[in-house]
């Protein structure tokens, strides 16, 4: 009788995670917990939600979203958006 039982491996259950290899975690300011991935040199242009100004191609950012959100994960991964460092950083400090 064969088995087939060593072809079976246990796949991580996030393995985007890892591929995002810098992405951790932190509490924002709504108290709902964010994923937070640095960019190190973006692709495109991004337009900042937290100084209405632009993320030139190449400059490096963070790509941040919750998966805590109403609308659950998959809506707030897809919702995620592209922060300068500096402005993500000091979000909690505007009011
Ligand atoms: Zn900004």
């Amino acid at each position: 009788m064969r088995s087939s039982r060593k072809y079976q491996r246990e796949v991580p259950a996030l393995n985007t995670e890892r591929l995002m290899g810098y992405t951790h975690r932190e509490i924002g300011t709504d108290g709902l917990e964010y994923k937070v991935h640095q960019i190190r040199s973006g692709q495109k242009v991004y337009l900042c939600p937290g100084c209405n100004g632009t993320i030139s191609i190449g400059e490096s950012h963070v790509v941040a979203w919750t998966e805590e959100g109403w609308f659950g994960a998959e809506a707030g991964a897809r919702d995620r958006r592209h922060w300068h460092s500096g402005c993500w950083n000091a979000r909690g400090r505007r009011r």
